[in-house]
């Protein structure tokens, strides 16, 4: 795997000491590319995450894999950040071409378990019913009662994705020969996210202006903040706290200070702590809107949702985002509901939170 071979195809990054980037495309999508990160090691080379089940996509992996000096059948493991199918998606496809071994946390390939196995029919039936507790309108559940009738949600998204074959151990050096790379639990953007430090020195920062690079999945990110709802679990009831998990994991990684950060979207940044403190103070003023708009009357999760501030207008979210907005909506409710801020009104069905 030569240096400086990477010029030839359009994205292709040469990071130094042994680490590339490959923007895989993602169809259809205003993010545009996963980062597929490749990293040399003394066994062959191990991918980060693999990017989007699509033909196109992965004609531009294995021509990226070229563009590195290697090839697709040359790989030695898969590492995956987490289970969404833009990170996970050629992860199967990989392992065909290479035999190389799939590794995740968990409690990620417990949701690729479960997907794979589970009645699309279940799925609707736990959407609806959470859609209706969270206040959702008639109109929007209609085509999920429609879709149940007519049985035309066979194809689920995820339910081809490959099972891991190895468990991504937190606070471990990953088994690399030749590497440092750790594995560290990262959970709210999904329940087994993990980020991987590399320990060795940055190859051309100087020292003292981090510790070494982090492949931070969609954890932290340069200019846009991840989605966090809720870990949607048909089978668990367990009243978790998604968005109190991933500030929780943001702060480590303000502590962890590393050089560089290598995320699977956009592009490489330096000064992580600063950009953790932004992020900390971005969801820090959501909240307090959010309090401020339960202090005005109760809402339910649904009636909040509208109220939020997104990308657009509410009346022009499309339908699916729609769902994922409310999610949202929920995991910040659960965790002012968890600081003490909030509290569900006694007796009402849907539930409506007021502020405390
Ligand atoms: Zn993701
Ligand atoms: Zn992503």
């Amino acid at each position: 795997m030569g240096s400086g071979t990477a010029q030839g195809t359009a994205g292709v990054r040469d990071h130094g000491g042994g680490v590339w980037s490959i923007p895989v495309p993602i169809p259809d999508n205003p993010l545009g590319h996963t980062l597929v990160h490749l990293l040399d090691t003394d066994r062959g080379p191990v991918l980060i995450d693999t990017g989007w089940d699509d033909p196109e996509s992965w004609e531009v992996l294995v021509a990226g894999l070229a563009a590195c000096g290697t090839g697709i059948a040359d790989i030695h493991g898969v590492l995956v950040t987490h289970h969404h199918p833009d990170h996970h998606g050629l992860s199967g496809q990989v392992r065909e071409a290479s035999g190389a071994w799939i590794a995740m946390h968990a409690a990620d390939a417990q949701v690729v378990r479960r997907t794979r196995t589970s009645e699309p029919g279940v799925w609707i039936d736990y959407l609806t019913a959470k859609l209706a507790a969270a206040g959702a309108p008639e109109e929007h559940l209609a085509p999920l009662r429609a879709a149940r009738a007519s049985g035309a949600a066979r194809a689920l998204p995820g339910t081809r994705h490959a099972l891991p074959d190895r468990e991504i151990e937190p606070g471990a050096l990953l088994d690399l020969p030749g590497r440092r790379l750790r594995a560290i639990w990262t959970p709210g953007h999904t329940p087994g996210h993990v980020c991987l430090h590399l320990e060795e020195r940055h190859p051309s920062l100087p020292e003292g202006q981090g510790n070494g690079r982090l492949f931070s999945g969609d954890h932290l990110l340069p200019e846009i903040t991840p989605h966090i709802g809720l870990y949607e679990d048909p089978e668990d009831a367990t009243v978790t706290d998604p968005l109190g998990d991933y500030l929780d994991s943001l702060e480590r990684m303000a502590r962890l200070a590393p050089a560089e950060v290598l995320p699977a979207h956009q592009h490489a940044f330096t000064g992580a702590p600063a950009r953790v403190r932004d992020l900390l103070a971005h969801h820090a003023e959501r909240l307090a809107g959010l309090r401020a708009l339960l202090a005005q009357r109760p809402l339910t999760p649904w009636e909040l949702a509208e109220r939020m501030e997104w990308n657009r207008p509410w009346p022009q979210i499309p339908y699916g985002s729609r769902t994922i907005a409310v999610s949202e909506a929920e995991a910040h409710l659960r965790r002012l509901v968890k600081l003490g801020q909030a509290e569900a009104v006694p007796g009402t069905d849907p539930a409506t939170y007021q502020a405390v």
